[in-house]
């Protein structure tokens, strides 16, 4: 039974961005690490998602464009250090 048509239907799928599969053999559990390992709350609003006494000028909190989650492995690695 030839599986080319089947094969050819997965390679248009996305990756998965947990396992790096195409197939994701278990999606609750990489829904679960995307979840809680990769995204936090923004620390510069608290995750309240406003931008406050922050910045006067923006309604939003501009790292995290309101939604107050940010992504943690996309932050810049460099830290503002307060001597
Ligand atoms: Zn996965
Ligand atoms: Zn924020």
């Amino acid at each position: 039974m030839p599986a080319s048509v089947q094969t050819a239907r997965i390679s248009l799928q996305r990756a998965c961005p947990a396992c790096g599969h195409s197939r994701c053999a278990d999606p609750v559990e990489c829904l679960l690490s995307l979840t809680s390992c990769l995204w936090g709350d923004c620390d510069d609003c608290a995750g309240s998602g406003f931008a406050g006494d922050l910045d006067p000028l923006a309604i939003f909190c501009r790292v995290c464009s309101g939604s107050g989650r940010v992504e943690i492995s996309a932050r810049p690695v460099v830290t503002a250090v307060a001597a």
